[in-house]
């Protein structure tokens, strides 16, 4: 009880990272401020291309 529902969420399609939170203006933060983690980024690309192959 007392635990505030994360009921707004932001999920970046480059990297899969994604962030939560009670108010959707933090969410609109996050995603203005996100910038992805190159390494991050290009392993996913990997991993992807290797499923469509
Ligand atoms: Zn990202």
């Amino acid at each position: 009880m007392g635990r505030v529902p994360l009921s707004h969420i932001a999920r970046c399609q480059r990297c899969a990272e994604s962030f939560a939170s009670s108010r959707a203006a933090e969410v609109d933060d996050w995603t203005d401020g996100h910038r992805c983690d190159p390494e991050l980024a290009a392993l996913l690309v990997l991993v992807t291309e290797r499923r469509a192959a």
